[in-house]
């Protein structure tokens, strides 16, 4: 059997990062280990009863527990300060999870529009077909989300700030509406990240990651998580939607997660110190109309920014002079910078959002969300930044 080594000592959250929710196993292996199993053996009869009547603790099947996946999720929490962790197979089987768990037909769901490409999919097309009341939201301004919060809500949904156009949403004024209208507040925090910004302590009920990005950071699994302090939501919906519909994550991406999370917080703001640099590059190329960063003063919701994140993130957006054909050309010149449309990894990335993760929304939408045909979004990695500056030097100029 694992034995738990956590500590009864409060520790520090880069601490919990390294060392959180371990367990060691009668080996002493000082690494987290790996339990690669489906299922487990129980000594009688007897004890598989009692484990599934709940009088006993054993985990029973890996649709609905396992060790390696139980050490993620407890050091997940730690990070988040929440109650609850669900895994997920992929940051999509999060979203959906967290929102199908609790709707049924005839609810109410106001989403913003300024989402990943999929999650406006579940949102606006998905939740739809099974008879939800969807209100988009394309605004970020406050009185707005107060007219599509005046009647009756179930859920919200929305992420800040928006992928690729930075638009920020005010989490706590949001939840206090969402309060008033019965509902609970869900924020996808993958562009932030949770090194800079806490959805549930500014009031948000739910928070939902991709791990595929910051969280893994070097490319190599798809995951996801979910997380509460909600006791209700998480034993009345989403641990039964998750066990009997079956989104989980596999021992072996959560062992690789877990490993990942050590170095979390020192990647992410050596990422955000890079996209830093490379906004303030960009911002000074004739070339580049408009750069596209939370935390340049010209932002719209400079204020916002300060208030709710303590860093910028690891994204910047630009809007080139000219055409599509020029934003290609520009894309297609870098040596160094990956043309890819997946973000928060070591290796940098750019791509072009009109015609990849956006492509599925009508030309109206993304002219409305700000997604014209010459705005190109950087994932900005670990690469020495002089490089990186040295990169989309050469290929403007190309
Ligand atoms: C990538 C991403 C998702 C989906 O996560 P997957 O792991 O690709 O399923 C959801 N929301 C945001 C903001 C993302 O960047």
């Amino acid at each position: 059997m694992p034995k738990s080594i956590s500590s009864t000592v409060t520790r520090r959250r880069q601490t919990n990062l390294v060392r959180g929710g371990m367990e060691r196993s009668q080996f002493d292996e000082l690494s987290e280990s790996m339990f690669l199993t489906s299922s487990y053996a129980y000594t009688s009869a007897e004890q598989a009863q009692r484990a599934f009547k709940g009088e006993e603790e054993h985990y029973l099947y890996s649709r609905y527990g396992n060790p390696t996946v139980t050490v993620f999720e407890e050091r997940m929490k730690m990070m988040e300060k929440a109650a609850i962790c669900q895994s997920t197979a992929s940051g999509m089987g999060a979203v959906f999870a967290s929102l199908a768990c609790m709707l049924k037909a005839g609810d109410r769901l106001v989403a913003s529009k300024a989402l990943f490409g999929s999650c406006d999919y579940v949102c606006s097309v998905l939740m739809p077909r099974y008879g939800i009341d969807v209100v988009s939201v394309l605004s970020s301004e406050i009185n707005v989300w107060e007219n599509a919060l005046s009647k009756p809500t179930a859920a919200v949904f929305l992420e800040t700030p928006s992928n690729p156009m930075m638009q920020m949403f005010d989490i706590s004024a949001i939840s206090e509406l969402t309060k008033e209208a019965g509902g609970r507040l869900i924020v996808d925090n993958v562009f932030a990240t949770p090194v800079f910004q806490q959805p549930l302590e500014l009031g948000a009920d739910v928070v939902v990651y991709s791990t595929t990005k910051h969280i893994d950071g070097q490319g190599r699994t798809v995951g996801g998580a979910i997380l509460t302090n909600d006791e209700v939501y998480y034993q009345d919906y989403l641990r039964m939607f998750v066990r009997h519909t079956g989104p989980t994550l596999s021992p072996f991406n959560a062992w690789i997660l877990t490993k990942a999370l050590e170095t979390l917080d020192i990647r992410v703001r050596q990422q955000a110190a890079n996209a830093i640099e490379v906004a303030d590059f960009l911002s000074k190329q004739s070339s580049v109309r408009k750069v596209i960063f939370p935390g340049l003063p010209d932002h719209p919701q400079f204020r916002l920014v300060e208030q709710q994140m303590s860093g910028l993130g690891t994204i910047v957006a630009v809007e080139l002079e000219g055409d599509q054909a020029r934003a290609f050309r520009f894309i297609n010149s870098l040596e160094m910078i990956d043309i890819s449309n997946n973000l928060g990894d070591a290796k940098s990335m750019v791509t072009h959002p009109a015609s990849t993760t956006h492509q599925r929304l009508h030309a109206q939408e993304r002219e409305d969300l700000g997604i014209t045909d010459n705005v190109v979004r950087f994932s900005i990695g670990l690469e020495d930044v002089e490089d990186i500056k040295d990169d989309i030097a050469q290929a403007m100029n190309a």
